[in-house]
């Protein structure tokens, strides 16, 4: 396939003056050839970087000094010839080097086109551009883990050997089809498909379970700080963003603003919901009324109650106790350097199997038992025992859920003996559905859609 040459103003990583001018085609190291004064280009080597100065033709006049970079096809991003024009001058001089080229035959690439030709021309696939895509919305460091873990495959790679194992079996009934004759061979080939399909099966559910976790890390966790006015809401908000600051990733996309609301504890991030609120309205249920506290309480992934050490408990908190049942709860017992007046056995009681920690905010302690509850809630089992890619992406879940479906019905059929030309077509649908993921089945509008969606210059 070959296509234009296509040109964007690719914002870099970090902060500071410097622009790039990124583009991608047969023609790229010819177009910037014209306006550079340097190197002829077009006797370089591949992915050489050469100082020099660009011209506008017009004037003769120099517009920036420039590194430009000449990375030749096929090993490149694109697998294109690829040509990325360094210049520190400011957006001006960026913005004046991207009308010549264009003028000189580039076109300005949609949003997202570069990733779409490195699909495209096989570069990466489907679930690997998407996780490029994941990787500029990534919020924490794990999140942009998970997304640079599916960026190396992982996750294609067991989606393909998945779609192996369901096109072996079908492989399987179609040599039994072409030989009825054999009546224990339809037997037996009954019994192989119903283990493969169950080992995908179950494989494509433990997928899903993860994808909830995946859904955390790339949201970050919703975290609700509930309790009766002064028990120490405020101080427990500040003791989390001060000592687990978000870390800030370079990736552009994320404004501070929102990263704001993050915190890393020992790896899990969350994110503090509706913190305003919390810091203005002292008191969830008595300002905004029970019935709205349960609906703020219905998007948290995770409720931390804090209880006052130093004061019996109220109806309120019996209350409070009773909206977060069926919560990821951890129950924090506050002011503990102040006289005990508080009924343990009652909140232990209250708390049942959720966490109950007891910390002094005010004197710094107990916050190790606090962080060290919340990571085990959500590191314990799934997240370390597996280094599979988590799915984190809501497409894949949907199509890892249809997929289900369609192993399902072809577990039924085996079951209720149906013939097996007709079990076949459910497994082949699971392999064309799985197929979906990785992009060798998709149609073209879902592709135009998906990458349409990306940062122009990606
Ligand atoms: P909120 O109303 O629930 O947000 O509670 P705040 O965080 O504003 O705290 C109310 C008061 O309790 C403030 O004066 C805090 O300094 C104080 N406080 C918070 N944590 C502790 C603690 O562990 N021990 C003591 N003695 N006071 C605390
Ligand atoms: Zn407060």
């Amino acid at each position: 396939m070959e296509f234009d040459t296509i040109a964007a103003i690719s914002t870099p990583l970090g902060e500071g003056a410097i622009g790039i001018v990124r583009l991608s085609g047969k023609d790229a190291i010819n177009i910037v050839n014209q306006i550079f004064s340097g190197s002829d280009l077009n006797e370089v080597n591949s992915h050489t970087i050469h100082y020099g100065k660009m011209i506008d033709p017009h004037t003769n006049n120099m517009i920036e000094e420039v590194m430009v970079s000449v990375m030749k096809a096929p090993k490149t991003f694109t697998r294109e010839d690829v040509v990325e024009i360094n210049c520190h001058g400011g957006i001006a001089s960026v913005n004046r080097l991207l009308e010549l080229v264009l003028e000189l035959g580039a076109r300005l690439a949609e949003p997202g086109e570069f990733t779409k030709r490195a699909f495209l021309n096989g570069r990466i696939d489907l679930s690997q551009a998407e996780a490029v895509m994941d990787l500029i919305r990534a919020k924490t460091d794990r999140a942009m883990d998970v997304a640079l873990k599916q960026l190396d495959g992982k996750l294609s790679k067991l989606i393909q050997r998945l779609r192996q194992d369901l096109i072996e079996t079908v492989a399987h009934v179609e040599v039994n089809i072409d030989y009825p004759e054999y009546d224990d061979v339809e037997e037996m080939t009954k019994s192989v498909l119903l283990e493969k399909t169950t080992d995908v099966y179950q494989e494509i559910e433990r997928l899903l379970t993860m994808a909830k976790q995946g859904k955390i890390l790339r949201e970050g966790i919703s975290t609700a700080i509930i309790g009766r006015p002064n028990v120490g809401k405020s101080s427990l908000l500040n003791t989390l963003v001060q000592e687990n600051k978000a870390i800030v990733t370079d990736i552009p996309g994320t404004t501070r603003d929102v990263i704001e609301e993050y915190v890393n504890v020992r790896g899990v991030p969350l994110r503090l919901i509706d913190t305003a609120g919390i810091r203005e309205t002292d008191d969830l249920v008595e300002k905004i009324g029970v019935e709205r506290s349960r609906q703020a309480l219905k998007e948290a992934d995770l409720v931390l109650l804090v209880l006052n050490n130093n004061e019996p408990l109220t109806d309120q908190d019996r209350q409070l106790f009773e909206l977060t049942n069926d919560l990821e709860l951890i129950v924090l017992i506050n002011k503990t350097d102040l006289e005990e007046r508080l009924d343990k056995n009652e909140v232990e009681k209250l708390a049942g199997d959720h966490p109950v920690v007891s910390t002094s905010l005010i004197e710094e302690q107990g916050i190790d038992d606090l962080e060290e509850a919340i990571a085990k809630l959500f590191f314990e089992g799934q997240l370390e025992s597996t280094d599979v890619s988590y799915v984190s992406n809501a497409r894949h879940i949907q199509l890892l859920k249809q997929a289900l479906t369609a192993l399902e019905e072809a577990q039924n059929a085996i079951d209720m003996d149906m013939p097996l030309d007709l079990i076949q077509i459910d497994v082949t649908r699971a392999w064309r559905i799985l197929g979906e993921i990785v992009g060798d089945t998709v149609h073209d509008s879902l592709i135009d859609q998906l990458f349409s969606q990306f940062c122009l210059g990606k």
